[in-house]
């Protein structure tokens, strides 16, 4: 069987976790079975669905790297073929027109609840006699859902699931003016693009026997179905933007690595023994369906920041360098000049948990300050300071090769020569170097700030450190 999945978002909105959980499941269930993805874009909704929205999802899909196969193809180029079948199924007598005004529909209901029962069209039209058909007014068109028997499907997360026909009531495929509705345009799509697994969230569980009926009346065989659990947040209630749910687009802005939210996505419903580390290829080698959980999973934002960590340690510094570029840009950083990013990678990545927070923590590599911090100042560029940093200076100015390993040697050399222990040395160092008293080991941060930085700063501080002595 040629495996053929697709994601099928409707872009009124961005590309948020839970869409991009399910765009990764039936990309992985392609993947790991030689199969296609296809990218189907659910814009019928003319109203609702923007153009923001389908580049935000395309935006959001190309930088988690969901390559689709083939695709976007959009609902709106497809109105001719939904017409098509639309009246193949009235000619096969599948499909019917339905006259009922809102007001009925909405009395009929009405009295349904009233009367305990579940709501559900009462087939009024179904059977009409041509010759009764009023007159001045443009019907809906229903499908005509069998009235006996059930719809079973086993599902792949789920298992099995019937549901009778009972419980199914006519459903509109085409408005008044002839636009089709969801459940028939998905079928005729997933049939047209030969589906062969539709993986989606469980909120539509309930639209799947409509569309096994309309599969049926359409001679074709159905898709097998995988339903996977919603995505709760924190608290337990379904995620949503009160919990700060955003699209993953924000998750790149916010110093998260690709690599750290698919892993975290994968295993939002998915595992595979205790592991909790995946590289994508190591998705595409273990992934199948099957052991996706049927429970709700929780989002877990400490869990993310963990893999981020993780991520940004394993990967290539070169690699992490260029989504650190990024960050520098959005905080209007100019790293033009000054250390390679792939060195700030390799010193700070396990200092920080997210990508914003280093380029936050690197500016001093690039940026000269104006002043130092008021209170570290105030402890270490004392007067007493003054002949060690002097001392420091001299011996920085002498090395040639600015080297984490020479500087180390200058700065122990110079500590011994004064009789000092390190710290007496490092830390009025590193707040004449950095500005505060928070930075990575001295020895890296001397070598990322650079020669010539580092002694313009141990100069300034020089001066600071003579202002006091004057004052006092
Ligand atoms: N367009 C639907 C949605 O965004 C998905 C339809 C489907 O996967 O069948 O919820």
């Amino acid at each position: 069987m040629t495996i053929r999945t697709r994601f099928a978002p409707s872009p009124t909105g961005f590309l948020h976790v839970g869409g991009a959980r399910t765009a990764l499941f039936s990309y992985l269930h392609a993947r790991a079975n030689d199969g296609s993805f296809i990218l189907r874009i659910e814009d019928t909704d003319i109203e609702r669905s923007t153009e923001a929205s389908i580049q935000a999802i395309m935006d959001g899909m190309n930088w988690l790297g969901l390559e689709w196969d083939e695709g976007p193809i959009f609902q709106t180029d497809r109105f001719p073929r939904y017409a098509e079948v639309i009246e193949q199924l009235k000619a096969e007598g599948e499909a019917y027109p339905c006259y009922c005004s809102k007001e009925r529909l909405e009395k009929l209901r009405e009295g349904q609840m009233e009367a305990g029962l579940k709501p559900k069209y009462d087939g009024k039209c179904r059977d009409m006699d041509p010759v009764d058909t009023p007159a001045g007014i443009t019907p809906v068109t229903r499908f005509r859902n069998p009235l006996e028997g059930e719809v079973e499907w086993n599902d792949l997360v789920r298992g099995s699931i019937t549901i009778s026909n009972d419980e199914l009531d006519d459903l509109v495929i085409a408005r008044p003016d002839g636009s089709p509705t969801y459940n028939f345009t998905v079928v005729v799509d997933d049939m047209d693009m030969g589906i062969s697994h539709v993986i989606r969230g469980d909120d539509h569980i309930n639209n799947t026997p409509r569309q096994i009926n309309i599969y049926r009346a359409l001679d074709a065989e159905p898709p097998l179905f995988g339903h996977v659990p919603m995505i709760l947040g924190e608290d337990g209630a379904r995620l949503s933007k009160r919990h700060g749910a955003v699209g993953v687009t924000q998750y790149r802005d916010d110093g998260y690595l690709p690599e750290a939210l698919l892993n975290y996505l994968v295993r939002l419903g998915w595992s595979h023994g205790d592991e909790e580390i995946f590289s994508i290829d190591d998705m595409v080698r273990l992934f199948d369906i099957a052991d996706v959980n049927r429970k709700p999973s929780s989002f877990n934002t400490e869990k993310l920041n963990w893999l981020n960590q993780h991520w940004m340690r394993s990967l290539p510094a070169e690699q992490v360098a260029e989504a650190l570029a990024w960050q520098f840009e959005l905080l209007g950083i100019d790293t033009s000049t000054g250390p390679a990013l792939a060195d700030i990678v390799s010193v700070q990545a396990e200092r920080v948990k997210t990508l914003k927070e280093m380029a936050e923590q690197s500016r001093m590599f690039y940026e000269d300050f104006e002043e130092f911090d008021a209170n570290a100042a105030k402890k270490n560029l004392r007067p007493v300071s003054r002949e060690p940093v002097e001392a420091i200076r001299a011996a920085l100015e002498a090395i040639e090769e600015w080297t984490p390993e020479n500087l180390h040697q200058a700065i122990i050399d110079t500590a011994e020569t004064m009789g000092l222990n390190m710290g007496k040395i490092a830390q009025p160092l590193r707040v004449a170097v950095c500005g505060s008293g928070v930075s990575p080991s001295i020895d890296k941060t001397l070598w990322l700030v650079g020669k010539e930085r580092c002694l313009k700063r141990i100069d300034m501080a020089l001066e600071f450190i003579a202002k006091r002595e004057a004052a006092t």
